[in-house]
């Protein structure tokens, strides 16, 4: 017998890991875009007018641990945030995706977010 989405969801999700809770509904997170397999939210600290971040809803720890099977997801993920750019009015002037992976990469945050920035003309290379 197979495991609904949901068992699988509830035995992946960490107990500890602040993102696989604010991804549950258990810490409220101002919303904008959510579907079965990823949540779209406003970061609470932005970096850029606009600045939200994409996550799976599955606890993935970083980029680092991604796999092929994690494809698709990654597929959808960049969908969502070209539609919501384009929703936001952003796509034209342009954005930012960026994952950090790790100490030295800025992770704060130990379940894969994306975040994206636009709003600004955005330096390079970043700090
Ligand atoms: O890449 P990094 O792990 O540092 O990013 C984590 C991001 O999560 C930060 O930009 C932080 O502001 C954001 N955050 C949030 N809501 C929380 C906790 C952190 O938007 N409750």
């Amino acid at each position: 017998m197979y495991d609904t989405f949901e068992i699988q969801q509830r035995r992946e999700k960490m107990e500890d890991c602040l993102f696989c809770k604010i991804a549950a509904g258990e810490i409220p997170s101002n919303k904008l875009y959510e579907d079965e397999t990823l949540l779209a939210f406003y970061d609470i600290d932005p970096q850029a007018p606009v600045h939200f971040l994409v996550i799976p809803k599955q606890h993935i720890s970083s980029a680092a641990a991604l796999t092929e099977e994690n494809a698709a997801l990654l597929g959808h993920i960049y969908a969502v945030i070209a539609e919501q750019c384009r929703k936001l009015g952003v796509d034209e002037k342009g954005y930012r995706v960026i994952t950090n992976v790790g100490e030295d990469g800025g992770q704060s945050v130990k379940h894969l977010h994306f975040h994206v920035l636009a709003g600004r003309s955005l330096a390079w290379p970043p700090g």
